[in-house]
């Protein structure tokens, strides 16, 4: 069985190689950008291989009944899109995908939209949406023979490619910067078995690192460079489309760190309209913390700006990330899908989050900013009463219990940085207290909390 109908296509300068072809750090050769995965064979409408909408809306729904493991997966589900291995038989899965698209009504209610959703990728098998990326990507280094792969991260990247290396029997290595561990996190990777590193450096100096290590051993790269793992994060925009019995919300609201889930998330929207799966596309907005905003500096700066780094701080450690690689593409998402690029502030994160806990779900700090941002979104008018919007949740809560716990004992902000926003926060903390074992003095706790 050939599957394999892909091609990778440089982001800048359009150059065309095959998979192997690639470079062990996924740059192009001639411009040093980054490859898109690309099906030349779907271009034109009576080619072969070109997928029929009717057929795989049908195809893809009746898989969700199925027993087959692949068909059980959300991500593989959707295969016909993501023609990317030889054989489909080598695909690893954790039955990823599938998540659940939850009516936020307190938050809508407060907002003044009667359709406010929130896809939660936090409810991927290791907890993030990097599950759907890793189950692809990880699957191509097994169909090459690769019997190892790596990632610079110290986060949710690690934990997931951990599970999936785990999973097809590889082995896998994390490189972190010393002192800096998301212990959640890195716990994941342990527990799957990673060789985990802690280099004397910062996330850029691990990257740099890597990257010399793969270009000399058959280790296969695993960070978002690799084009691999766009194909698999794209697929909750099909999802998101089936939900919507594909009539698409006009608005998709994503947190933005390193920019590639944006990208691919505007990739799935893009080719299901050329495809003909849906006849429009949302309006994608990325929204960063207000300390690691470089797309909003670099959008915000005008035509013919360069783009610059940040030295990126915020809590929401998630979107840390000062130097994103996939900013080129994240911004071409923007721009053609007419949506907007903002950030928040850390206290505006801080309150999303709980607002989003009481609706009984809960996400990551760097999940919430969607929420923050869509306050903001709302507030300027680009989010009109009567739309449709759908918050990507991209983390489980319980990743970062610190900051939860932190926020409700009020020890998470400094006093500047909630300057303003004290009795909204007041209102949302929840810190457990202790009373009196009597059964008085517990009812007592119960009245004076607001509801
Ligand atoms: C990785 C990650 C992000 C950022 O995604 P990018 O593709 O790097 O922009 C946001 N939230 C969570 C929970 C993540 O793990
Ligand atoms: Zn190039």
């Amino acid at each position: 069985m050939n599957d394999n109908l892909h091609t990778l296509r440089c982001f800048g300068c359009s150059a065309r190689i095959s998979g192997p072809e690639a470079q062990p750090d996924f740059r192009c050769a001639d411009c040093g950008d980054l490859f898109e995965v690309d099906y030349p064979g779907w271009a034109h409408r009576q080619a072969q291989t070109r997928p029929n909408p009717g057929a795989l809306k049908w195809l893809w729904r009746e898989r969700r009944c199925s027993s087959e493991l692949l068909d059980r997966s959300g991500v593989w589900r959707f295969r016909e899109l993501l023609p990317i291995l030889d054989n489909f038989g080598n695909a690893i899965t954790l039955q990823e995908g599938n998540t659940p698209l939850y009516q936020l009504s307190r938050a809508g209610k407060a907002l003044g939209l009667d359709q406010l959703y929130a896809k939660h990728q936090g409810m991927n098998p290791s907890g993030s949406f990097k599950d759907t990326g890793m189950t692809a990507a990880l699957s191509v280094a097994r169909e090459r023979g690769f019997q190892w792969v790596a990632c610079a991260s110290t986060g949710n990247t690690s934990a997931a490619m951990a599970a999936y290396a785990a999973r097809a029997g590889m082995r896998s290595l994390v490189l972190i910067p010393e002192g800096k561990i998301a212990w959640g996190k890195l716990s994941q990777a342990m527990d799957y078995g990673a060789v985990t590193c802690q280099l004397k450096t910062d996330f850029d100096g691990c990257l740099r690192v890597l990257l010399e290590i793969v270009r000399e051993a058959p280790i296969y790269l695993l960070n978002s460079m690799n084009p691999y793992r766009l194909e698999g994060q794209k697929t909750p925009a099909l999802e998101i489309a089936e939900a919507f019995d594909w009539n698409v919300p006009d608005h998709l609201i994503v947190p933005g760190g390193n920019l590639a889930n944006s990208s691919a998330l505007g990739k799935g929207f893009k080719e299901m309209k050329e495809l003909g799966l849906v006849a429009r596309v949302p309006k994608i907005s990325v929204i960063q913390a207000a300390g690691a905003n470089p797309l909003v500096q670099y959008l915000g700066a005008g035509v013919g700006a360069e783009f610059k780094s940040v030295e990126a701080h915020t809590r929401a450690t998630a979107i840390r990330i000062g130097n994103p690689a996939s900013w080129k593409k994240a911004a071409r998402v923007v721009e053609e899908t007419g949506g907007w690029c903002l950030d928040v502030t850390e206290a505006e994160i801080a309150i999303a989050k709980a607002e989003i806990g009481l609706e009984g779900i809960g996400c990551e700090p760097a999940s919430a900013v969607t929420l923050a941002g869509l306050k903001k979104l709302r507030a300027q008018g680009s989010v009109a009463n009567g739309d449709s919007v759908v918050l990507l949740l991209t983390g489980h809560t319980l990743k970062d219990a610190d900051y939860t716990i932190d926020f409700h004992r009020g020890t998470l902000l400094r006093p500047e940085e909630a300057a303003g926003h004290e009795a909204v926060i007041d209102g949302l903390r929840r810190n457990a207290r202790v009373v009196d074992a009597t059964p008085s003095a517990v009812l007592a706790a119960m009245k004076d909390v607001p509801a």
